[in-house]
């Protein structure tokens, strides 16, 4: 685990998750005492020794996916501490994972949790963090937001510039909204879940933007043209992706196209 020391307040960890060849990186942030996400229940283990040692009062998650809470019911049994999450995810949360194959492989079930409902905004000693209502990755995603540091904690928001294939609880269109809304806010660095700290997040989510924009723009013509989203998918994605396969579907390129 690697573990990085951004502000004197602020520490991002860093692991991959998985076993070979399924292993992805997962970041887990700890700011003045907030947990933010918690990784998956297959990085428990090695981030365990962090969790005690640190003195974290409170955790707030991103979203329920698997790979950002598998540590919650440990923390929330072992450290008794606040665990928030956006209200509309309480009853998934408080259920176990069975998850497919591929991911279990990869994150490991997660065990059912009590959350606590997302507040309005969470403060800690020196920080105010803002809960910014964030769909387009999940329906229930939120972003934390410090604004006098310029912080945002963006979880699966971001990820990456581009994207060719959507999970199964994506919205491309939503996801666009979300960019938009929160390009208005004041910040330059992003902290994302699985690709880590950018000091130029504003760019890279403008860039992020700018790609689903002109998919989108795509899309719409080749529906004009009478396709439907299949044959569109072919048009726009000939290639079949890795994930898509061993995922049966559950990521592909036609979710981005149906709903973006
Ligand atoms: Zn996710």
């Amino acid at each position: 685990m690697k573990i990085e020391t951004i502000d004197c307040n602020l520490i991002a960890a860093y692991t991959k998750s998985g076993i070979f060849p399924y292993k992805l990186g997962i970041y887990l942030y700890i700011a003045d005492g907030l947990l933010i996400d918690t990784g998956s229940a297959a990085i428990l283990k090695k981030t365990k020794f962090l969790l005690k040692k640190e003195n974290i009062n409170c955790l707030a998650l991103t979203h329920v996916h698997e790979d950002h809470t598998g540590a919650a019911a440990w923390i929330k049994e072992n450290l008794k501490i606040p665990v928030y999450l956006n209200n509309n995810s309480i009853t998934e949360a408080s259920m176990g994972t069975k998850l497919p194959l591929y991911r279990k492989l990869v994150w490991g079930d997660r065990e059912g949790f009590a959350a606590d409902p997302m507040p309005a905004f969470i403060e800690t000693e020196k920080y105010k963090f803002d809960v910014i209502d964030a769909p387009g990755h999940h329906k229930d995603h939120v972003a934390f937001h410090e604004k006098s540091m310029g912080w945002l904690f963006t979880g699966d928001l971001y990820v990456s510039r581009r994207q060719v294939v959507a999970f199964k609880d994506e919205n491309i269109n939503d996801a666009i909204n979300s960019i938009k809304k929160i390009l208005n806010l004041d910040f330059d660095t992003i902290f994302c879940g699985h690709s880590g700290v950018h000091k130029n997040g504003r760019e890279k989510l403008k860039s992020k933007l700018d790609y689903f924009v002109k998919l989108q723009g795509e899309v719409r013509e080749l529906e004009k043209e009478g396709l439907g989203y299949k044959e569109i998918n072919r048009r726009l994605f000939p290639k079949k992706n890795l994930w898509s396969i061993i995922s049966r579907g559950e990521w592909s390129s036609l979710n981005m196209v149906k709903t973006v």
